[in-house]
């Protein structure tokens, strides 16, 4: 890694706010070089036959699945994550995701071959390739520092594409534990690089010779990213924020959908994109109940250290997001919102600790319920009907991810047929990040193209046809020169192939094939 002697920026545990570490701030010359050299190193990395490439994947599932402890332990440290959600949501994805690739990723990038159905093709074969790209910039959040950008890396480098990884200011130190990952791995130096430093480092790296930009993070870098991107019109995936609905239909088991729920706001201390920022309930016999037991589960949640194996909610990743949740909590509550639980910051605790809160009587002229809050809170509001909540759903700038909670599954689908996200749960949230098998991605301002799955790897992949023709020296129809004998030929046989009734479709094979072998002029 080239490190920069001027500028450095520190890692702080946010339980504590101590320093944890320091690194430099990459500038562009340094970011320009690590492109240069993925470059360079592209045009071997993509030679190197997929059973090559898959031994380095297993043997990465091997390390991260041996450091499994100190990963977790990093983790927890850098962003305040509780140590449970460390193992599972970081780590239980990327170690899927390299067997699911391991085993499927060869035959899903296979060649296509294509066959015309058009008679006048009949000498033409189509062969469909999946090429990499070259070099792909990927720029990581810092809420799941480990989970996001590896799962992102393995897809590109699986392709024979070769990484320049940003990772998050606020994530610093795991970012550099992923390239020290892929590097014992046993990946070439040069197919995965980690360059370090603030939006500046990602500024310069999307003015590079990329092939793609992977972005994940909020909607105002991502749309910046897209401006700084345009010059060299190098496409991008935007993977942006949420403000992701759960509905609950009238039928839903009070005690899991409690849980459910519970578990879908205050995870990460509700700092994940597809955590459940507002629930709308359709009123019926059980809602009262709901609530009380949302109260309950709530109110037994331990706010603490993230490495204390007891902590169920740690505290948010700075001054700045605490200040966010303080801001939009106080607004609702100024405008008749009613806090059930929670509602204050915790200063005592040393870190940036807001507790788990429960709020009801909101409505959609409150930030809590139209702005990503990415905090540990969850609004309520009762609604008459299914129709309702799906309407108030949708009322929402972002696409991402939304839950539906019921018993008959049915119904249940209908609800998520209606909703205007790329990802919807029944009975569940969150939890297909982990998934890699599955499309990643959203709508509207949760940003476009699709991660994970044979969908993501299309996004990486130089999708290239090859139209092969074997009929040797013969004439194409279609060629020079023209005439009005040619115009009628073409009539005749869009008569004969798409006509609508029999009589004219032998008349047009006729004025085809009798114009076919007369001179065009
Ligand atoms: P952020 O946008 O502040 O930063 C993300 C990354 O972009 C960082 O590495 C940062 O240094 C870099 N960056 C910022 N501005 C840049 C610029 N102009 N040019 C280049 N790089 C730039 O986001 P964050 O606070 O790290 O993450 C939280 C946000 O990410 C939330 O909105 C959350 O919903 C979203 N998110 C989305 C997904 C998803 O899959 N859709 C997943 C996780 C997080």
């Amino acid at each position: 890694m080239v490190v920069s002697k001027t500028a450095t920026i520190q890692s702080i545990n946010p339980a504590n706010r101590e320093v944890i570490g320091e690194v430099p701030i990459m500038a562009a010359a340094e970011v320009k070089e690590a492109v240069d050299k993925a470059w360079k190193t592209f045009e071997t990395w993509q030679l190197v036959p997929y059973h090559k490439r898959i031994k380095k994947i297993i043997e990465l599932r091997r390390l991260i699945e041996a450091g499994a402890d100190e990963i977790a332990q990093l983790v927890s440290t850098e962003v305040g994550k509780p140590i449970v959600e460390s193992y599972l949501a970081e780590l239980t994805g990327p170690l899927d995701s390299c067997v699911w690739l391991a085993e499927n990723s060869e035959t899903l990038l296979k060649d296509q071959v294509i066959q015309m159905t058009n008679p006048l093709l009949a000498t033409k074969q189509s062969v469909v390739t999946f090429e990499p790209l070259g070099v792909i910039g990927v720029i990581a959040p810092w809420n799941y520092p480990f989970a996001i950008p590896v799962m992102t890396i393995l897809m590109a480098v699986i392709c024979g594409n070769t990484v320049v990884l940003k990772p998050s200011e606020k994530s610093s130190l795991v970012g550099i534990k992923i390239g020290e990952l892929f590097e014992k791995a046993g990946f070439p130096k040069g197919v995965v690089q980690v360059i370090t430093g603030d939006r500046s480092t990602g500024e310069q790296l999307t003015k590079c010779d990329l092939s793609r930009i992977i972005f994940t993070g909020s909607v105002e870098a991502g749309s910046q990213i897209m401006s700084q991107a345009a010059p060299n019109l190098i496409p991008l995936s935007l993977e942006l924020g949420g403000k992701d609905a759960a509905i609950v239909l009238p039928d839903a088991p009070v005690d899991w959908t409690a849980r459910g729920l519970v578990w879908g706001a205050f995870t990460n201390a509700g700092q994940a994109c597809a955590s459940i920022e507002r629930v709308y309930i359709v009123k019926g016999k059980n809602t009262q109940k709901l609530i009380d037991k949302i109260v309950q589960y709530t109110t037994a949640l331990k706010l603490g250290s993230p490495t204390d194996q007891t902590t169920d909610v740690g505290p948010v990743i700075d001054e700045f997001q605490l200040s966010k949740v303080e801001a939009h909590v106080n607004q609702a509550r100024e405008n008749g919102a009613q806090i059930l639980v929670g509602g204050k910051r915790h200063d005592d605790l040393g870190g940036f600790y807001y507790e788990p809160t429960v709020l009801t009587d909101v409505n959609h002229s409150m930030d809590i319920m139209t702005k990503e809050t990415f905090g540990p809170v969850m609004p309520i509001m009762v609604v008459d009907s299914e129709d309702e909540a799906v309407l108030k759903a949708n009322d929402c700038d972002y696409g991402l991810c939304a839950s539906v909670w019921a018993g008959g599954l049915s119904r249940a689908e209908a609800v998520a047929r209606d909703l205007q996200v790329g990802t919807v749960l029944i009975n569940d949230c969150l939890v297909s990040h982990a998934m890699p098998q599955v499309p990643w991605g959203g709508l509207k301002k949760s940003g476009f193209g699709r991660s994970h799955s044979q969908f993501g790897l299309m996004d990486l992949v130089n999708i290239k046809h090859i139209s092969i023709d074997s009929s040797g020296g013969n004439h194409r129809l279609w060629w020079y020169p023209y005439g009005p004998s040619r115009v009628k030929t073409a009539r005749g046989g869009l008569k004969f192939l798409h006509g609508t009734f029999p009589l004219g479709k032998i008349k047009g094979m006729f004025i085809f094939v009798f114009n076919l072998f007369r001179k065009a002029k």
